[in-house]
């Protein structure tokens, strides 16, 4: 468990971006880990984790929070309309708001419950045609819909390609927020948080680097 070590890597990373300390937040994103993985985690102390899968979250959670006490969870995997009720029961952040029906649904869901997680607005910067996420062209007029609709945005997220540089897509993302008037900006995993922060990040999602190999099998 390497969490001090990816601590002071952010800490260095914000400082030589000339940003100040604790400007980023660091979500440890505990999807598939073993639970004694996680648990070393929660008792050095860290509060903040991500997980991709609805299910997986709520049979993990719930427990945990008990024995912990509070921490704060995002939602950073794709989310299907009718496992939205129980992500906003579960999370506080929801990273991959990316079509109208599933903002629709989160707009009623927050009306019936008078509060909603912060939402981030996927954006498929690669334009990828396997990944999720609204076509950088399309962005502009999606968060204009949220709006309309009243959800509290809080910005914009990106999984750039697996292959070549984050770089691009990550000063993309920056721009797409900054023309919007969104300050949330949740980018950058294991292998590229550092270039993450230089490029604006608020919010770093990372698993492996913490906790170790994910183990699908
Ligand atoms: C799994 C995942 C991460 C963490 O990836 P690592 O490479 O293990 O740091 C971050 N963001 C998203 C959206 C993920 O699905």
């Amino acid at each position: 468990m390497s969490l001090t070590e990816i601590r002071s890597r952010i800490a260095a990373a914000e400082k030589a971006a000339g940003r100040p300390e604790g400007s980023v937040t660091l979500i440890a994103v505990s999807k598939v880990q073993p639970l004694d993985r996680v648990e070393a985690v929660l008792e050095a102390g860290h509060r903040v984790f991500g997980e991709n899968y609805v299910q997986e979250a709520t049979g993990k959670w719930p427990a945990l929070r008990d024995r912990f006490g509070p921490v704060e969870l995002h939602m950073i995997g794709p989310l299907q309309t009718n496992k939205a009720k129980v992500a906003v029961d579960l999370f506080d952040a929801i990273h991959t708001l990316d079509r109208p029906s599933l903002a629709e649904k989160l707009a009623r869901l927050a009306e019936a419950r008078g509060s909603c997680p912060a939402l981030f607005v996927q954006v498929n910067t690669g334009e990828e045609p396997q990944k999720a996420g609204v076509m950088p062209s399309d962005t502009d007029g999606f968060i204009r819909d949220c709006r309309a609709l009243g959800l509290p945005l809080a910005g914009v997220m990106c999984i750039p390609p697996e292959e070549g540089d984050s770089r691009p897509h990550f000063a993309m993302l920056a721009q797409i927020a900054e023309r919007n008037g969104l300050t949330g900006l949740s980018m950058g995993m294991s292998g590229d948080f550092e270039a993450a922060i230089a490029a604006g990040a608020t919010h770093v999602r990372v698993g492996s680097a913490i906790f170790g190999a994910r183990n699908y099998g």
